[in-house]
């Protein structure tokens, strides 16, 4: 049978799909890309996605366009959240759960059309397994993404994840640099450790997220790994130490804020205090000077006045971070902050818009700043996709600026060196030095000159 697979939301559901796609296979079945004729389409969704429900259906309908006899299940977050409101949209099969998602070739042996949707949800109330996942996030395969960790505990007022994930729980502490050895033979050159609430690892022979940052910057990789975002309160000490002696890791970091305000933090139920993140980030300056720092940040919040969003606003811009990733606040059902909006203290959505927007303004400032601070320095990069009509290269560097370098064709999955230039505050033009063999220390970088 031909299979193909749609995916919405974040990494962590790329690289479950990418799982999904590899038992379908074990299991017999052909992998097409989606939009091919097919059998069946197996859609991931996301919680977080606005308007789950109106690109849910748009899939289907899709789906049904190409292949009007293609068996449809959705799985995911939405599916855990939502059974009944997906299983009504026309043209859905079967629904699965987050317990259920990684058995769908097993619970339905035989992919046809059903007369009436089916749902196979059970409650996230115990313990679960831990699947293992990972995925490649270019066709160059130059980056994979590894789940170290699933589900979470934590209870932010806003946030839907646990229920829909439920607890976190970790991949066994000595299969870590099993699995990163596998994607260095693969010929992989960086990996990104992932989770729902990575800092939160807690594997069950004791070892917790600093136990793991220690002994892969100790296994000394042929490639660099990148921490994906983590909660400032589990970004320990020790961890920025190790990030910012070790060659292994990526010199950045992604920590979500959420809000500036002490009040909406509270309530918000974040475990850390704003005068913490503030010392947290300069930390993390003061050991690595030129760590690229990413923040998440959410407004329109329910009870956040002009006040609160001015303190956040002001917090934000004097901080040392590199980049904002901005969400307007959006209603989730089952989550207390979406009863305070009930309650009345519900943002307008013009406002949430507007602040959304000065916030959006204040990270292109940040972005170019951050930018212009690392032209003239030479940085390691892993060239990951190329214009042909320019020859331009775009890739990522350690510190997470984007570049972008004229290149021959074959430079692809070879980490170079390159020296930057200039920036318009999207991208940094840079010219290329030469050749990494092997991925060398990035303080004295060994590289082969490259005539062109
Ligand atoms: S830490 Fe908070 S925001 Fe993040 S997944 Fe857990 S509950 Fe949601």
């Amino acid at each position: 049978m031909n299979v193909s697979f749609y995916t919405l939301g974040c990494k962590l559901n790329y690289a479950e799909t990418s799982q999904l796609q590899h038992l379908f296979e074990q299991a017999g079945h052909t992998v097409v890309p989606f939009g091919n004729p097919t059998d069946a389409v197996i859609i991931n969704t996301c919680t977080v996605t606005e308007n789950a429900d109106k690109e849910c259906r748009q899939i289907v309908r899709r789906t049904l366009r190409q292949s009007p006899q293609a068996f449809v299940g959705v799985t995911g977050c939405y599916a855990q959240l939502q059974p009944e409101e997906i299983a009504s949209i026309e043209g859905v099969d079967a629904v699965f759960g987050a317990k259920e998602k990684f058995q769908i070739p097993a619970l339905i042996g035989d992919f046809h059309k059903f007369d009436t949707p089916h749902c196979f949800i059970s409650e996230l109330d115990g313990d679960l397994d831990f699947v293992e996942s990972q995925s490649v996030e270019t066709d160059s395969r130059t980056r994979a993404f590894l789940k170290l960790q699933d589900g979470c505990d934590y209870k932010c007022s806003f946030c839907t994840i646990p229920l829909a994930r439920g607890k976190s729980r970790s991949m066994a502490f000595d299969l870590i640099p099993q699995r990163i050895k596998r994607l260095e033979a693969e010929g992989f050159h960086e990996v990104v450790i992932s989770g729902i609430n990575l800092g939160d690892y807690a594997a069950q022979t004791g070892e917790n997220f600093t136990d793991v940052v220690r002994c892969i910057a100790a296994m000394k990789p042929n490639l660099r790994v990148r921490i994906s975002s983590i909660e400032p309160n589990l970004l320990t000490p020790e961890i920025i130490n190790i990030v910012a002696s070790s060659d292994a890791f990526c010199k950045s970091f992604h920590i979500p804020l959420q809000s500036g305000s002490p009040e909406i933090l509270r309530m918000m139920r974040r475990r850390y205090k704003a005068e913490y993140y503030h010392d947290l980030i300069h930390r993390i300056k003061s050991a690595i000077p030129d760590c690229g720092i990413g923040v998440d940040v959410i407004v329109g919040f329910p009870g956040e006045t002009d006040t609160h969003f001015e303190e956040t606003f002001q917090f934000l811009h004097g901080l040392p971070v590199s980049y904002l990733h901005v969400f307007s606040y959006s209603e989730r059902e089952n989550t207390p902050a979406a009863e305070y909006s009930a309650a009345g203290q519900s943002v307008p959505m013009h406002i949430r818009a507007e602040r959304s927007k000065r916030l959006r303004t204040l990270s292109a400032k940040k972005k170019f700043e951050f930018y212009r601070s690392q032209c003239g320095l030479e940085k390691t990069i892993i060239p990951e996709t190329r214009n042909e009509a320019t020859g331009q290269w775009v890739g990522w560097t350690e510190n997470y600026v984007r570049t972008e370098f004229v290149g021959q064709q074959t430079t692809v999955q070879k980490p170079v060196l390159v020296r930057l230039l200039e920036t318009d505050g999207e991208t940094v033009q840079s010219e290329l030095l030469g050749n990494i063999t092997p991925f060398a220390p990035q303080q004295q970088p060994s590289y082969i000159p490259i005539i062109m």
